[in-house]
């Protein structure tokens, strides 16, 4: 038996086969071969495996009863059939003695081009679905499609690094744990890890290729994992983890039940989510409405940028399964770790400090009217919240609101029909909390982005794995900040919500309720044991000590703004 530690992201057990899972380098081989049949027979392999994908997506697609998706699927596979246009331009380069990788490559180049000089504008779009057919043959030419890299089997993956676009696409059903050599506790891999309660371990060092295929057992609990366990040590964790199961059914009895506090406060708790995927996870867990839709996996999640309608498609089906819930969609947070090859996006040496989200959103309109024109026509179809991220400045919100009325505008004159829906701002950057009385003026809702936060205020980049040691997610200047933006917040009958990962921190529940927090968006496995939490909690001390008058519950925000009311909280408990 052999013990390794690291730094735990989340508590809890996996048991099972460990999978290494390596991203095969990714260069064209660009010389000429001299057996042309066997490149072909690649090829023709590679081709055969991508229609299938796509068949199964549509199928798939078509089960959930989403035709109009399925039938994209459908037209791709379609794409690949022999002597189309793609079949066609790959092999006359195979035919010259081109490896296969080169031929899909290349000859995919051209039928793009092919069709976006077509004069009718559906055979235009279908380019697109050009580069995503090219690079799933080539991601599968490379062995690097899901199946080849996380297999088909449960097991613990380990690797040197996820990012969040490696994570997002792999098979949730077969993960036990994840281990990984590098990372950081606030990484977006992180924050994917805990929303999918899935014990993790991060900054691993001595993670080995010959772990793969070995017994193991990963202990969230102690931060380490356990290779080829000893029989006791396999004895006492798997009772461990029994144990764990016993209580999170214990935690079904908190549903349906008010999160309110012992001396009557209340407080919404909502989830954080990625996409119509975790549409069940939120009904399952209970969670009164969604506090961060993170769109962007939306984009992460897709070959190429994703069309109005696909993108309708999407905030449509969380918010007609979830009504009358309110339902935060987050504009676009694409950039830092978040990369996307598709936006053809500039290397930068501070990405954090970067080209990103809204940024990227007000320098390129036609992308952003895009994601604005799926949300408002989404809205029709139930309770729909507009959030724009990392703003800093109050003139960024009114270009954002202002794009938004061109395209309600546009809809309208179209005879589109548009819900009501509110509209809000993330505070994640000390600027932001700063000028929060500014900023209020704009919006119906704040929500507190404490993993930017943290680290815009503190100056720790939070991807870095050297870190860990100097990043205090309570640092007082963050929880400073938090408690001014929502009296703030407050001063202007603005709601203010936590959608960082500081929301889900047991050790602060009774800061933030003192505080005055409206609502906390956390990952939907941390609702229920919040709520236990929440209804622990007894605030009539502090309410006698600090501030006589107990704030009510701040519903959401369908009146006019009125005069500004006086900052509540209970600050002084924290810093005396
Ligand atoms: C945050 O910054 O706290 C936040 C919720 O957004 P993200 O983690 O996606 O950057
Ligand atoms: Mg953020």
């Amino acid at each position: 038996m052999q013990v390794f530690k690291g730094i735990k992201i989340v508590n809890g057990i996996g048991i099972g086969k460990i999978k290494i899972y390596k991203v095969p380098v990714y260069e064209i081989n660009e010389a000429l071969v001299s057996d042309q049949e066997a490149e072909l027979a690649r090829f023709e392999a590679a081709k055969t495996k991508v229609q299938e994908q796509q068949s199964a997506l549509a199928e798939k697609e078509r089960k959930d009863g989403r035709e109009e998706t399925a039938g994209i699927f459908d037209a791709h596979a379609m794409m690949l059939e022999e002597d189309d246009v793609i079949d066609e331009a790959c092999k006359e380069l195979l035919s010259e003695g081109h490896t296969a990788e080169y031929a899909v490559n290349k000859g995919c180049e051209a039928a793009e081009e092919v069709f976006k000089n077509m004069e009718d504008p559906y055979f235009q779009a279908r380019s697109a679905d050009v580069v995503d057919l090219k690079n799933s043959m080539l991601d599968v030419l490379f062995g690097n499609d899901t199946e080849s890299l996380q297999g088909t089997e449960p097991a613990i993956l380990v690797a040197e690094d996820m990012a969040p676009s490696e994570t997002v696409k792999l098979d949730k059903s077969l993960l036990l744990g994840l281990v990984t050599r590098l990372g950081s506790s606030n990484s977006h891999t992180a924050i994917l890890a805990r929303s999918m309660n899935l014990p993790t371990l991060i900054q691993c060092q001595d993670i080995s290729d010959d772990w793969d295929g070995k017994f193991a057992i990963l202990d969230g609990y102690n931060s380490c994992i356990y290779i080829e366990p000893e029989q006791e040590i396999i004895d006492k964790l798997t009772a461990k983890q029994k144990e764990d199961r016993e209580k999170e059914a214990k935690l079904q009895e908190l549903k349906g039940k008010p999160s309110v506090t012992k001396d009557g406060q209340k407080v919404r708790l909502y989830a954080n989510i990625g996409g119509p995927k975790d549409i069940n996870a939120v009904i399952e867990n209970d969670a009164e409405g969604v506090g961060l839709f993170r769109s962007e996996f939306v984009y992460l999640n897709s070959k190429t940028d994703p069309s109005e309608d696909e993108q309708f498609a999407a905030y449509k089906k969380v918010l007609e399964a979830l009504a009358p819930r309110l339902v935060i969609i987050r504009t676009c947070d694409i950039g830092a770790d978040k990369t996307i090859d598709y936006m053809k996006l500039d290397k930068e040496d501070n990405p954090a400090l970067g080209f990103r989200a809204v940024r990227i959103c007000l320098s390129r309109p036609d992308f952003f009217k895009r994601q604005l024109r799926a949300l408002l026509r989404a809205s029709a179809f139930g309770n729909l919240g507009i959030m724009f991220p990392m703003i800093i400045s109050k003139w960024e919100v009114q270009e954002c609101k202002k794009i938004l009325n061109e395209c309600k505008e546009e809809l309208t004159r179209e005879g589109v029909a548009i819900g009501k829906y509110e509209i809000g701002i993330m505070i994640e950057t000390p600027a932001a909390a700063l000028c929060a009385d500014d900023l209020a003026e704009e919006v119906d809702f704040f929500s507190l982005g404490t993993n930017d936060l943290t680290q815009y205020t503190c100056a720790i980049d939070r991807q870095s794995a050297n870190l860990e040691r100097f990043a205090d997610t309570h640092h007082p200047a963050v929880l400073r900040l938090i408690r001014e933006t929502v009296e703030a917040g407050h001063r202007h009958n603005t709601w203010v919500g936590i959608c960082g990962e500081l929301g889900a921190d047991p050790t602060l529940t009774e800061t933030f309720l003192s505080m005055g927090v409206d609502e906390l968006s956390v990952n939907p496995k941390s609702i229920l044991p919040l709520r236990g939490n929440v209804r622990n909690v007894d605030l009539s001390g502090l309410k006698k000590n600090n501030n006589p008058e107990p704030k009510k519950e701040s519903e959401v925000k369908a009146e006019a703004k009125t005069e500004a009311k006086p900052a509540k909280g209970f600050w002084g408990r924290l810093f005396s």
